[in-house]
C-alpha cells in the first residue's frame, strides 16, 4: 500500500491570505475564542515567539505590528472542499482527516513516480487555490504524515525505499511523531528509544507500558 497525506501550511492564515494578498510575507494571527486568544500564527508571527493559544493581549506585545483576524470557519471550509477535490483528480480514494489534512491512496500511474505525483498535487493546489501545502508519500498512514510534517512548509516528498526510510527515521527524534509529547518522549529516552527509527522498531508491549493509554494508537 502507498499512502499520501496532505497537510496545508498554516491553513487559516494561509487562507486569510488567499482572501488578501497584502498579508503574505508579514506576521499574520488568527483569532477564535471570541478574538481572546491566537489559534493560527503564520511563520513570520511564531518568529517573534507567538504560540497557539496565546492570549492576544501577551502576542500583540511581542508582535505589535501583527495582522490579527477573526476566524472565519466557513471560507476556510470552502477552500478545504476545494482542496479536496484537487486531490480527488489525482487519488480517487481520499480520506477527510481534518479541514486541512486528508489521507489519499497512491494508485495507478502515481505510483510509477510517487515524488513526482507529490509534487503535482502541491503545486496545482498551490496555482489554483493560491495555497502552500506539503504533501508526503509513504508505505502507512504514520509514516507519509510523518514525512510531511518534516517536509514543512511547501514540501514534497516520496519515501518509498526501505534504506531511505530507515535512515530518515534513524534521524528524527520520536518527538516528531504526532502524540508524542515531550513528557512522553522523556519517558521513552531511558529504554534507549531516541528516534523514530528506534520506536518503530521497538516492542509493542513495551511501548504501552511506559506510554499506557497514547502508545498502542500510535
Ligand atoms: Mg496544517
Amino acid at each position: 500500500m502507498t499512502i499520501g497525506h496532505l497537510d496545508a501550511d498554516c491553513f487559516y492564515v494561509s487562507a486569510e491570505r488567499v482572501r488578501d494578498p497584502f498579508r503574505i510575507g508579514k506576521p499574520v494571527g488568527v483569532l477564535g475564542n471570541q478574538g481572546a486568544c491566537v489559534i493560527a500564527k503564520s511563520y513570520e508571527m511564531k518568529a517573534l515567539g507567538v504560540k497557539t493559544g496565546e492570549p492576544i493581549w501577551d502576542a500583540s506585545k511581542k508582535c505589535p505590528e501583527g495582522i490579527y483576524l477573526k476566524r472565519d470557519f466557513r471560507w476556510y471550509e470552502v477552500l478545504s472542499r476545494r482542496m479536496l477535490e484537487i486531490v480527488g483528480d489525482f487519488a480517487p480514494n481520499v480520506e477527510y482527516y481534518s479541514i486541512d489534512e486528508f489521507f489519499f491512496q497512491v494508485e495507478g500511474n502515481n505510483l510509477k513516480d510517487p515524488a513526482h505525483a507529490a509534487e503535482m498535487i502541491r503545486d496545482r493546489i498551490n496555482r489554483e487555490l493560491h495555497l502552500p501545502v506539503t504533501v508526503g508519500i509513504a508505505r502507512t498512514r504514520t509514516l507519509a504524515k510523518l514525512f510531511s510534517d518534516t517536509a514543512k512548509p511547501f514540501g514534497a516528498r516520496a519515501v518509498l525505499d526501505p534504506a531511505e526510510e530507515r535512515s530518515l527515521l534513524e534521524k528524527m527524534p520520536v518527538i516528531e511523531i504526532t502524540g508524542i509529547a515531550s513528557r512522553n518522549a522523556q519517558r521513552l529516552a531511558p529504554y534507549g528509544i531516541k528516534t523514530c527509527l528506534d520506536f518503530a522498531n521497538a516492542d509493542r508491549k513495551l511501548i504501552n507500558r511506559i506510554l499506557t493509554k497514547t502508545g498502542e494508537a500510535l
